[in-house]
């Protein structure tokens, strides 16, 4: 996650600390011999409503560009790294071509 710099209170952001401090607060109740944590329910919202603010979704699927190696999206059209188009966008001559180059 990128560093926030406006002076302005975002209040994605905010809402995203008052749950981290929440499950925070809850994660040191657990650690304090005696202080055991008395409503585990707390910690378990808290932790789902935290997966629901980052809705990170499925992993996405990638691919190993085929020119340079590096991995990319699996729907993108050209490389991130060298800009060469994706064996998926060639035409299969060409495309076999370049796959059986060592
Ligand atoms: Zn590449």
């Amino acid at each position: 996650m990128n560093q926030h710099t406006s002076n302005t209170i975002d209040p994605v952001r905010s809402r995203l600390r008052a749950t981290l401090a929440t499950i925070q607060n809850e994660l040191n109740l657990l650690s304090v011999p005696g202080q055991g944590n008395n409503n585990p329910e707390i910690l378990r919202v808290a932790f789902l409503d935290l997966v629901n603010q980052l809705d990170l979704g499925p992993e996405p699927a990638v691919r190993e560009c085929a020119f340079c190696g590096h991995l990319g999206r699996l729907e993108a059209k050209l490389c991130g790294y060298c800009w060469r188009p994706s064996l998926r966008t060639l035409p299969v001559a060409m495309a076999t071509h370049v796959s059986a180059a060592p």
